[in-house]
């Protein structure tokens, strides 16, 4: 099995050993399956974002015969690169996968865990556990439509998965019961596959599911009624600064003005009108949570607190990977 470090964990071992054992024998033959290839990883899964396997397979088996790795794609004029992802459409793709490749390049070495990918043009949170786990045995778990419908399912999670409560008892319940620390590629893979192919969002395959035994929802005749996927709440839109600057101290930190909203630090509001001055705008982009849709504003003071923020091991925030991210690509520019 690829992907395998020696060592079970008894309390998880069931579930996910199951599912582990049902993906080694019914996985489907994919072209970047099992290549244990970073750059085809790569290229796959940003091809996957939002078009069906069957399609992704002809256009990803041309692309890479045209662009062999990192280098070949960095070096390509952005038109070729065009016209290679021809058939997939949402071009924007293409854009951010050729970015990446330039950023990679440029790079002491590929990046290697979710936080350092995440960082990169058109990778999120989803795309980055995916590469971290696929190709570098990171222990992230993904968390795509697919998951989500199989843990409402297996684990009779009702509410509305879009709640940040439920997403977080849904994320909970994936690591400690779903997914095999020890395996991590290779587990991701398996919940994502069984999610495709046999634990479809309607009329599910559950006679061949091989959790159908241990699955809630299957046990209690639940299945159409898993996951609960509510009306959309309509949110207030709200519009929110967050300055990336060193404090007094000399560390990172990331404010903001808003006192509503709990972040690392909480700017003095009077100070924001100061602030303005001397910061780089980055950009803006969208954060949804429980009860705000928040347009975040990106400023930063300078280069080097993003570097800082760049060395720090410890885990950060969504809300400050993403300010980074805004941050790093308009360095980059
Ligand atoms: S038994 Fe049916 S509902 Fe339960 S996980 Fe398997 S396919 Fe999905």
């Amino acid at each position: 099995m690829k992907n395998t470090k020696a060592g079970l964990k008894p309390e998880t071992e069931s579930k996910s050993r199951l599912l582990l054992n049902w993906y080694q024998n019914n996985k489907r033959p994919l072209p970047w399956r099992d290549q244990d290839n970073v750059y085809w990883t790569l290229v796959s899964e940003i091809m996957l974002q939002q078009t069906r396997v069957e399609a992704v397979k002809p256009i990803f088996l041309r692309f890479i015969k045209r662009f062999t790795d990192f280098e070949s794609l960095a070096m390509a004029e952005e038109s070729e690169v065009f016209f290679y992802w021809q058939g997939l459409g949402y071009y924007r793709r293409a854009k951010n996968l050729h970015q990446c490749a330039r950023q990679i390049v440029k790079m002491a070495g590929v990046p290697k865990t979710k936080d350092q990918w995440i960082l990169l043009p058109g990778i999120g949170d989803y795309t980055a556990s995916a590469i971290a786990s696929i190709a570098f045995l990171e222990s992230v778990p993904v968390l795509d439509g697919n998951v989500i419908r199989i843990a409402t399912r297996i684990f009779g999670i009702f509410g509305d998965p879009t709640l940040t409560g439920i997403r977080k008892e849904i994320k909970k319940r994936v690591f400690e019961d779903l997914f095999y620390k020890d395996s991590p590629g290779d587990s991701n893979q398996s919940m994502m596959e069984l999610g495709a192919t046999v634990c479809l969002p309607k009329n599910p395959l559950c006679d061949q599911c091989p959790l159908n035994s241990l699955c809630f929802a299957y046990q209690n005749q639940k299945v159409s009624d898993l996951p609960e996927l509510k009306t959309r709440v309509k949110k207030d839109l709200i519009s929110l600064s967050l300055y990336l600057f060193r404090d007094k101290d000399n560390k990172p930190v990331l404010g903001t003005p808003w006192r509503g909203y709990q972040s690392d630090y909480i700017f003095p509001v009077w100070v924001e009108g100061e602030a303005v001055k001397k910061y780089r705008y980055a950009g803006y982009f969208r954060h949804n949570i429980t009860n705000y849709n928040i347009m975040a504003h990106v400023y930063f003071e300078d280069l080097e607190v993003i570097e800082q923020y760049q060395a720090l091991a410890e885990p950060k925030s969504t809300l400050l990977l993403k300010a980074l991210h805004k941050a790093v690509i308009y360095s980059a520019a």
